[in-house]
């Protein structure tokens, strides 16, 4: 039936009828905030191009987060920012590495927390690039035994998820055979199934000090142009045993995110990254838009597209 009878203002009259009515939430229970953890005391060092973004020594990150968890946070991504760099990314799977650390101390203090961490070595290594480089060139098979290794080291800290984020072939498949061989069967993997090189993880380079110092990463990472081939990326990773996948970045990458939700029956995630949080703040510090309500936005818009998680550095200020 046609206007009149019909009349879809109905549905907007007030907030009463709009929020009973709305489609799709964001809350607390979905949002994953990343950190940014690295070896000293007293630290909390601003991260210029991340407004309100910090990398955070242990001593201070711990209140930071029992503030958080009192506010609802639920679930964080660690990265470590290691005191020392080698070819062998030693300190990514170093018993005493930050995130080894950061695990244990997270876990001890805060149980209802779910920690997950990313695993890759672009901030382990001097050359910044997500493995073992031999020849000039970032070499698969090589870097997976260090993903294995990796993989243990922050199963046995305690991590709750294993998220690989290098884009190495075969990578899902390395961690999931690691892991269960050495009695850590209940350990999650999330996939960063498709991640591409993209000019979103500017200010995240800053963040984690990890810019290649030669070449880029567009021999791993995928190619903005392409669609398909995530959803072949999806499928290899979920067959190689990953039990959420990830999509990354988020908000130019939403068809992505409901393709992948529309082909597959696993958790999707999505990494609302730092170049799409710098652009919001920007503005917002500028005046130009409401930075608070543009975030909102923007976060309801991945959930709409189909993500059951968002990884986004919004979730302070949401929470
Ligand atoms: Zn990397």
């Amino acid at each position: 039936m046609a206007f009149p009878a019909n009349r879809l203002r109905r549905l907007r009259i007030n907030s009463l009828v709009r929020s009973r009515l709305a489609e799709t939430e964001v809350s607390s229970r979905q949002l994953i905030l990343p950190l940014f953890v690295r070896p000293g005391r007293g630290l909390r060092t601003p991260i210029s191009s991340m407004p309100g973004q910090f990398q955070w020594s242990l001593d201070r990150l711990i209140p930071e987060i029992q503030a958080l968890v009192r506010r609802g946070l639920r679930s964080v991504l660690l990265f470590g920012i290691p005191s020392r760099k080698d070819n062998r990314a030693s300190e990514a799977y170093a018993a005493q590495g930050i995130i080894q650390q950061a695990v244990r101390a997270m876990k001890k203090k805060f149980p209802d927390l779910l920690v997950i961490t990313d695993l890759c070595f672009c901030e382990y290594t001097p050359h910044g690039h997500c493995g073992i480089i031999r020849n000039g060139h970032l070499d698969n098979d090589a870097t997976l035994g260090l993903i294995a290794k990796t993989a243990i080291a922050q199963a046995r800290a305690g991590a709750d998820i294993i998220a690989p984020s290098g884009m190495i072939d075969g990578m899902v498949k390395t961690i999931r055979q690691a892991l269960d061989r050495q009695g850590f069967q209940n350990t999650l993997i999330m996939s960063y199934a498709a991640k591409y090189a993209s000019s979103f993880y500017g200010p995240f380079r800053e963040a984690a000090d990890c810019a290649p110092r030669f070449g880029n990463r567009k021999s791993y990472q995928m190619n903005p142009a392409n669609a398909e081939e995530a959803l072949r990326e999806a499928g290899m990773d979920i067959d190689e045993g990953a039990d959420i996948i990830m999509i990354k970045p988020a908000l130019a990458y939403l068809d992505i995110i409901r393709r992948v939700r529309e082909t597959y029956h696993v958790p999707v995630a999505a990494y609302n990254v730092s170049g799409e949080y710098a652009m919001v703040k920007a503005a917002g510090q500028n005046g130009w838009m409401d930075d608070k309500t543009v975030a909102r936005e923007i976060l309801t818009s991945i959930r709409r597209a189909g993500a059951d998680l968002i990884i986004t550095y919004h979730a302070k200020e949401l929470l």
